[in-house]
């Protein structure tokens, strides 16, 4: 049956959700950049100097927030584990609403 397969998907999804308990939302994005200073490693352009920064919607608004360097990893991971929720739960509420028709279709077909 189709249907089984869909709720071990939906199992399986639930199930994963609680690893992503640190999930952050918002987008992580890396800059590179010049400083300024004409005798750093960044002035030639070929060692640029890394910015990150995570922008998240609150409140309707886009705040941007810098993220220090030592932080950036775990940032990113965060931000990525926020989509992985998101994705998980797209496909949880398509499962249930095509459960849910094909149900509404079987009392509307009696
Ligand atoms: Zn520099």
């Amino acid at each position: 049956m189709p249907g089984d397969h869909d709720l071990d998907l939906r199992g399986r999804l639930i199930r994963s959700l609680g690893a992503l308990r640190e999930m952050l939302p918002g987008s992580f994005v890396e800059r590179h950049r010049k400083c300024g200073k004409p005798n750093c490693r960044c002035a030639d352009g070929k060692q640029l100097h890394s910015e990150f920064q995570v922008s998240v919607l609150l409140e309707g608004k886009l705040k941007t927030f810098h993220i220090p360097a030592e932080l950036a990893e775990e940032a990113r991971r965060k931000v990525e584990m926020h989509k992985r929720f998101q994705e998980a739960a797209a496909t949880i509420g398509h499962i249930n609403l095509r459960r849910f028709l094909q149900r509404k279709g079987e009392k509307e077909k009696r």
